[in-house]
């Protein structure tokens, strides 16, 4: 029996809430309420200093009931066995509602890696995969980028992976280099993602997204594309904040222009395009949509009743806490949730994936147009299954996600 704490417990209880209302099968609940697979390494490096140092590592393949895990890589001194075993839950729920052929799993070092040098970093990631390399593979478990790993930590995964089987293998991990197997429109996708939503949940409370006002709260990889995208629909993006500050301007803000500042000024505090607003005020403006797209537990029972937002789109993950939900529900704001809202990203992981299996790789137009396709059927799957069971979009994202892992395992049958 897996030890669960705190943030699986809150999986679960999400899951419980759906899977009620779908009078899920009682043995597929249990399965589907427990991690496949949960592996606890010890990685010994030998650091700058001459001095020896063992980290933990996990690696929490949920499920592969659907198809090979897809998860992150996640360097953290706070990360724990229950945090990534709730966020594998939380993959395979997305990876469903996105419909795609992938489970869900993710992996996790307790390190700092603020402190450590890029050899140290490398030496550790490569030692990582080493101890863990029977249990991924493209047709296992395909690791991504997550909190504080990129592109690069990637090619070293990829490389150690393929020095371990004897050739390349590029489609064993994604969010790679473009050199090395990436996918064109990876870097964007899930703030491309956002913005389709955005566009559609809009259009479904009878409002334009080229008439739209909006707020984002983070102005990085997500919020600033998500931002960018937005207002190229003609939507006025009026507030903007990031960890130091933000800018508001009534008018609309020229986000192109601000993308330019912060490459030079590293925060949007300062951007002379606007006054000067806090996070605070962020989510008090009176807005058609709100984008939270920076951390977790942003929107609380403290900030939830002040919000005037008539949509919320979470494009960080988790960043409205289950009490403060049920009060932007009770107050009737249509909540986009983060397993629809940012599955962009992992949408084009696959793509990636397929692309490395092929050796054959998209325009960056085509990966947009497959992007936009499956965006736009999973809003409209998630929202019509809102509309046929009364629920909030998160319930019914749920909904979607479980009766589509509970068919395929039922169809399976039980290995014995
Ligand atoms: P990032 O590090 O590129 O950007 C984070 C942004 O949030 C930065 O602008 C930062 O200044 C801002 N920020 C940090 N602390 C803040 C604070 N206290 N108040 C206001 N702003 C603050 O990260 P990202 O890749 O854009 O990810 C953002 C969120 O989206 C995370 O929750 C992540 O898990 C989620 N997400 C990312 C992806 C992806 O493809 N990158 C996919 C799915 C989900």
């Amino acid at each position: 029996m897996a030890e669960h704490g705190s943030i699986f417990r809150a999986m679960l209880q999400e899951f419980d809430d759906a899977a009620r209302l779908l009078e899920l099968d009682p043995g597929i609940w249990k399965i589907l309420t427990q991690p496949k697979r949960q592996i606890i390494v010890s990685c010994p490096v030998q650091m700058d200093t001459g001095e020896i140092e063992v980290f933990t590592g996990y690696r929490v393949q949920y499920s592969i009931t659907l198809g090979p895990a897809k998860g992150g890589i996640r360097y953290h001194p706070d990360v724990t066995l229950d945090e990534v075993t709730a966020l594998a839950a939380w993959m395979t729920w997305k990876c469903a509602v996105a419909h795609i052929p992938f489970g869900g799993s993710k992996g996790g070092i307790i390190c700092d890696p603020t402190r450590m040098s890029r050899r140290e970093l490398e030496a550790l990631t490569r030692r990582y995969i080493a101890e863990i390399i029977d249990a991924i593979g493209p047709e296992k478990d395909v690791p991504a980028p997550d909190v504080n790993t990129n592109d690069q930590v990637m090619a070293w995964v990829m490389d150690t992976y393929s020095m371990h089987v004897g050739h390349t293998e590029t489609a064993v991990v994604t969010g790679k280099p473009i050199e090395l197997g990436g996918s064109l429109g990876r870097r964007e996708a899930t703030g491309r993602g956002v913005m389709i939503v955005a566009r559609e949940a809009t259009k479904h409370l009878g409002l334009d997204i080229s008439r739209a006002t909006v707020a984002v709260q983070g102005f990085g990889n997500v919020g600033a594309v998500s931002a960018d995208l937005t207002a190229r629909t003609g939507a006025k993006v009026v507030g903007i904040t990031d960890w130091k500050g933000g800018v508001y301007n009534a008018k609309g803000l020229d986000v192109a222009k601000m993308l330019a500042y912060t490459q030079e000024h590293k925060t949007v505090e300062g951007f002379p395009g606007g006054e000067p607003l806090t996070n605070e005020q962020l989510f008090t403006l009176e807005v058609d949509v709100l984008i939270p797209a920076a951390l977790e537990n942003q929107i609380t029972v403290a900030n939830a009743g002040a919000i005037r937002a008539k949509i919320v789109i979470e494009a960080a993950n988790g960043p409205v806490t289950p009490d403060a939900n049920n009060i932007l529900q009770a107050r009737g704001i249509f909540v986009v949730p983060d397993i629809l809202a940012n599955s962009g990203g992992v949408t084009v992981s696959y793509f990636e994936w397929v692309q490395d299996r092929y050796g054959y790789f998209w325009e960056e137009s085509e990966v947009n147009a497959r992007l936009e396709k499956k965006m736009h059927e999973a809003f409209h799957d998630v929202l019509q299954t809102s509309l046929r069971y009364n629920v909030d979009m998160r319930t019914a994202a749920y909904i979607v996600a479980i009766s589509r892992v509970g068919t395929v395992t039922r169809l399976r049958g039980m290995y014995a």
